[in-house]
């Protein structure tokens, strides 16, 4: 992993500008376009075709078209080698979408070409197992015979956030074609680039046309448009529960399964007996990583007592040296996405000081950054359980602290929320940790680990944080459906 700074002349490429729908680019209908900004120097990128009802149609239709032409007849596993095609494709213009993300989001560079490998891991994960998904034969008795066909749901609709542009395109794209399904994605307004980029990829190596479009625009106009419209069979979308639950009823009108996966607002849970220095490292990245703008991130410090001073120290000697800068020059932590994220992780700083916590470290702009969007990685302890700070996503670089005695309270402070994303223990003592996370309410449990799992393993919510798997072979099964098929010998 290169830790060289970039320019922007790295970018050997044009800036993406317009919707990709049936294979080709187009300018938005009402000739309408946004702007997609640098969050690391607050200018303007480019101006972005801007996506209605009048767009969506277009690309719903294509898809349609798609799922009833040549891409229904392709077998499952020419379906894998197209993907094959697309991640080899990817890993060779590596760098082009590594640059084309760090420009629209700030993070640094590094992180952005290891999430392109993600991607990559995605896409290929998913193209081998698309000739893997089996029906079954049901034991109805002599006289019978009667089995199950897997067979795609039809057009899907991928409404993404801005924290894993390109990643969570992939993550919900990837399953989706392994089945045979064609796609619209909505990319989100913050974070257009790579997704547009993507779409001409696909095509480039083959996929046909219709099968990938990519609608720019705003969540209440694209996104509303695209959820409702009636072609479409499936929706999957992450960001926030508010978002969430406004996606849910309109999917609702249609009577469409949608996959949710909403915020957290995860505990890192820390016993008396557990291995200190790991966790305070592990810390870092939980907290930190992406500048806190991750649904999994460890976002609450639940400590025992006894080892709580102990493990703040190690965590905030590891992040002092912690880089904050442009993306483009490639330190640990890059600027927040936006200025509406900005705002919203400086108020709740605001209301953390005014609270009587404590700022142990960093509480707002880094001193020598006058212009982006940073905040410098913050540490905030003595945060009791009705603190804004300790219920709400911040969705930024900032750790919470929160301290308790008995296991019982540790129970109660982590399952006290309404979100159910993720819950982490750490333990040398494998039984307590394992009796611990059998009453996490949580879609995943991570011990001694964070950021555990991969393409493999299956994520999401229960509670608040949503409804629904991705990855994994559930990830796959969102976009089959199941038909019976019966007969009398
Ligand atoms: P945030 O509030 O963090 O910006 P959101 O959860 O609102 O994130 O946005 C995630 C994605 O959902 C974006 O692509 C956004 O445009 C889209 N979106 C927002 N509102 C709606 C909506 N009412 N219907 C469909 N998509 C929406």
């Amino acid at each position: 992993m290169s830790d060289r700074r970039y320019t922007r002349n790295d970018l050997k490429s044009e800036l993406p500008d317009a919707h990709f729908i049936d294979g080709a680019r187009h300018k938005a209908v009402g000739r309408e376009t946004f702007p997609t900004i640098d969050p690391s120097t607050e200018e303007t990128l480019t101006q972005i075709a801007r996506g209605r009802d009048a767009d969506i149609d277009l690309a719903v239709t294509a898809a349609d078209r798609a799922m009833k032409g040549e891409w229904r007849d392709m077998t499952p596993a020419e379906r894998g080698r197209l993907m094959f095609r697309l991640a080899d494709a990817l890993e060779a213009e590596a760098e082009r979408f590594a640059l084309l993300e760090t420009l629209d989001v700030g993070k640094p560079v590094k992180e952005s070409l290891g999430d392109v490998r993600g991607v990559c891991a995605t896409i290929r994960y998913n193209a081998g197992a698309a000739d893997k998904m089996e029906g079954s034969t049901i034991p109805l008795g002599p006289g019978f015979v009667d089995f199950t066909v897997l067979e795609p749901v039809g057009v899907t609709a991928h409404i993404v956030p801005w924290n894993y542009p390109l990643g969570m395109v992939a993550r919900s794209v990837a399953p989706a074609f392994a089945a045979g399904c064609a796609t619209v994605v909505k990319p989100a307004e913050q974070s257009p680039l790579t997704a547009l980029a993507f779409a001409e990829l696909c095509h480039k190596v083959g996929f046909p046309p219709g099968v990938v479009n990519v609608v720019a625009g705003y969540g209440e106009e694209a996104g509303a448009a695209l959820v409702a419209h009636p072609m479409v069979r499936g929706i999957t979308f992450t960001g926030s529960v508010a978002t969430g639950r406004k996606i849910y009823m309109n999917a609702a009108q249609g009577l469409k399964p949608a996959v949710l996966e909403l915020g957290g607002k995860n505990p890192m849970i820390v016993l008396d007996d557990a291995d200190l220095e790991r966790a305070a490292f592990d810390a870092i990245d939980g907290a930190f990583g992406n500048s806190g703008q991750v649904c999994s991130s460890s976002s609450r410090f639940l400590l025992q007592h006894s080892i709580a001073e102990e493990f703040l120290d190690r965590l905030a000697q590891n992040a002092k040296k912690l880089g904050v800068g442009p993306g483009l020059d490639n330190l640990d932590l890059g600027p927040l996405v936006s200025k509406e994220q900005y705002d919203k992780v400086q108020s709740y700083l605001a209301a953390g000081r005014s609270s009587g916590a404590r700022v142990r470290l960093g509480g707002g702009r880094p001193p020598a950054l006058d212009r982006g969007y940073f905040i410098a990685p913050t540490i905030i302890d003595r945060v009791d359980a009705g603190n804004v700070l300790a219920r709400e996503e911040i969705f930024g670089p900032v750790a919470v602290a929160q301290l308790f005695d008995t296991i019982d309270e540790a129970k109660a402070l982590a399952n006290g929320l309404g979100y159910g994303l993720v819950s982490g223990v750490y333990s040398r003592d494998i039984s307590r940790a394992l009796t611990l996370a059998r009453d996490l309410e949580a879609g995943s449990v991570w011990i001694n680990g964070w950021f555990i799992g991969g393409v493999q393993a299956p994520t999401g919510g229960i509670k608040e944080s949503g409804i629904g798997r991705e990855r994994g072979l559930p990830g796959i099964r969102n976009y089959l459906s199941i038909k019976n098929v019966g007969i009398r010998l």
